[in-house]
């Protein structure tokens, strides 16, 4: 299963991948297992993005049973237990081990262009070039944050950080924090500086809502369970909404906490709507925060709904807890303006 090319620049190979992910060495496992010659060029190092993207504490919402990529899967003691930063790298750099995947660190793609002469492309890098007949980009999704326009508007003198920057709640000035975003990464970053002391505020828009167990499992075997984590692209009404749902708001712990806005508010965090502006140093909200909760509420009574009917249709329902439902999102009087430097 070794992989021909030599990998060094000049090189002429089958196929570049661009990115050393989990999608970049996943394509370099299939190709090296059909005996395709292939080279993948990574910016960084193995699992560039999770050394360097994501913030200290983070650990995978997934559990380790999901964590697997073609020909290789997570083998600890804790299947249901979820992985910190540190043990995704191992995974990563342990794969990358198990295919002998031919990657080329430190290498930045620069362009791709098509090479007229051979019909196939020059991949050009910081390291020189490559040419091949196909290239896969394995760039990643998530490598550049989505900052809203209203961005631009934070009045002056307000830090403003993505979570690509955010390591751990000690860098940010002092004082209240707004978190713009209410899926995972903002519920759990809301948690995590409302632990630390600060007051929080989250300015909440459409937003997927969750329990981590349910009738004793987690959430994330139901959906699995039910066939909605394997529809395919042509099973779905709308692909493009699909793709752009919001990730759900769960969090990995050892405890299997729910984290939704109902745990966010008893710690006392503030809930506002969508940021929509600024006039001065006043935030500006939608005052659709009530409609939102309600609708995420509504969408999970419906998938615990599909839940309790596919073990009515096709298991024995006393292997599981019984069904439950959960309390509806409460949301006190919403805020549409709040000073955001405390000047008025
Ligand atoms: C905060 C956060 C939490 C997440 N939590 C989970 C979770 O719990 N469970 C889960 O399953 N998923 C989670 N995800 C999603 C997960 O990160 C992605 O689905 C996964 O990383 C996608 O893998 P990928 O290989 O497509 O992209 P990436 O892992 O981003 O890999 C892309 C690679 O391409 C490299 N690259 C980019 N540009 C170039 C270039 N020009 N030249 C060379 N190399 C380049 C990058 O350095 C990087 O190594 C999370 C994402 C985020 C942002």
């Amino acid at each position: 299963m070794s992989p021909r090319s030599n990998g060094e620049p000049g090189a002429t190979t089958d196929v570049v991948v661009i990115g050393a992910g989990h999608a970049g060495l996943a394509f370099s496992h299939c190709l090296s297992e059909s005996s395709v010659d292939h080279v993948v060029l990574e910016r960084g190092e193995i699992a560039n993005s999770w050394r360097n993207e994501r913030w200290d504490s983070l650990t995978l919402l997934t559990p380790n049973w999901q964590c697997k990529v073609p020909g290789f899967s997570y083998s600890g003691d804790d299947p249901d237990g979820f992985m910190a930063i540190p043990e995704l790298i191992e995974f990563m750099d342990a794969y990358a081990a198990h295919s002998s995947a031919p990657v080329k660190t430190q290498t930045t793609v620069t362009s791709v262009s098509r090479d007229n002469s051979t019909g196939g492309y020059s991949v050009t890098t910081d390291a020189g070039q490559w040419h091949c007949r196909s290239v896969i980009v394995a760039s990643g999704a998530c490598n550049v944050p989505v900052v809203p326009k209203v961005a631009d508007h934070v009045p002056h003198g307000i830090q403003s950080i993505t979570p690509h920057q955010y390591h751990s709640p000690d860098q940010l000035d002092a004082g209240g924090v707004m978190i713009v975003g209410a899926s995972a990464t903002g519920l759990q970053l809301a948690e995590e500086i409302q632990r630390s002391g600060r007051e929080v505020t989250i300015a909440v828009g459409e937003h997927v809502r969750m329990p981590r167990v349910y009738r004793g499992r987690d959430i994330l075997w139901w959906l699995d369970r039910i066939g909605i984590s394997n529809e395919r692209y042509d099973e779905v009404d709308d692909v493009i909404r699909a793709r752009s749902l919001p990730s759900p708001q769960l969090v990995g712990s050892a405890e299997k906490a729910t984290l939704d806005l109902n745990t966010m508010t008893a710690n006392g965090t503030k809930l506002v709507g969508r940021l929509m502006g600024f006039d001065n140093d006043v935030a500006q909200f939608s005052g659709s925060l009530r409609n939102v909760c309600a609708l995420a509420d509504l969408k999970m009574g419906r998938m615990l709904a599909a839940i309790d009917e596919w073990i009515d249709d096709n298991d024995d329902a006393s292997s599981f807890g019984a069904a439950q439902r959960f309390a509806e999102t409460k949301v006190n009087f919403p805020f549409i303006i709040l000073s955001i430097t405390g000047r008025r």
